[in-house]
């Protein structure tokens, strides 16, 4: 069921690295960008409070300097620069729009942006800001998933969106299997246990521990994210309730 009233108060939302650069094979596609800031400019007009964890595989992962013979947590710590880079990209597309945006990096850069606190995160969302979390969670070995799940319990949030290339969690690979099918509702346990690729383990884990519930749904849906946030649209809802 749907109406124009969210069913949500305060939610975060994490947009993966890949998500911005649209169909370019690397970076930012600015009018992918300006797209999802829509939407969720289109949420904070709905009186939704909205935190926002970014990734940075577009441009960089840890994994691939460690595959290389090199540093993993070089690699690591040049992957939470790329998130500070898409934070960037994305405050201004919000700006843009007249959103009141701030980016608050868990790795301190104050010439760039405002250092990460609860306390400063809370006060800007109260304020009614869009709060975008960059860094990840500071430390290498992490994701930004991670971030996601650390933030959200971090800030109250009612709900986890991960806006994903599909629209939910599916049985199988929905773009290489034609009989894979879609999960309407499971629980942060199913998920583990099934090995389902959404988030990775330790954001799933923390999120169960929290009780924070999981919406995977389609970033790429213009709309989809308000659609979501009032109770229709396609997604899997991951909950232990
Ligand atoms: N990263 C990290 N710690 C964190 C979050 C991210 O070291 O808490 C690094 C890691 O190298 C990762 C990269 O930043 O590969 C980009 O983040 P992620 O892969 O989660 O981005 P996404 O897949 O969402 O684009």
């Amino acid at each position: 069921m749907s109406s124009s009233t969210p069913v949500y108060k305060r939610v975060l939302l994490k947009v993966s690295g890949e998500a911005l650069m649209g169909s370019q094979g690397f970076g930012i596609d600015v009018a992918v960008a300006d797209r999802i800031a829509s939407d969720i400019a289109e949420a904070r007009r709905m009186g939704v409070e909205v935190g926002v964890v970014v990734g940075g595989g577009n441009i960089f992962r840890g994994v691939a300097v460690a595959s290389k013979g090199g540093d993993r947590v070089t690699g690591d710590h040049m992957g939470m620069l790329a998130t500070v880079i898409n934070a960037l990209a994305l405050a201004t597309s919000l700006r843009k729009l007249d959103i009141d945006t701030v980016v608050l990096s868990a790795i301190a850069m104050p010439e760039i942006c405002e250092s990460f606190s609860q306390r400063q995160a809370l006060h800007h969302m109260d304020q009614g800001r869009v709060v975008i979390f960059a860094g990840g969670t500071g430390n290498p070995f992490f994701t930004t998933d991670s971030a996601g799940a650390l933030r959200a319990a971090e800030i109250g949030a009612q709900a986890i969106f991960k806006g994903t290339q599909v629209d939910g969690i599916y049985s199988a690979d929905p773009k290489k299997d034609p009989d894979a099918t879609r999960f309407e509702r499971l629980t942060h346990s199913e998920v583990l246990e099934k090995g389902l690729a959404v988030m990775d383990v330790a954001a799933v884990a923390l999120a169960r521990e929290n009780a924070i519930p999981i919406i995977v749904f389609s970033i790429h849906e213009k709309g989809g994210f308000g659609q979501i946030l009032t109770g229709g649209g396609l997604k899997t809802i991951v909950t232990d309730n």
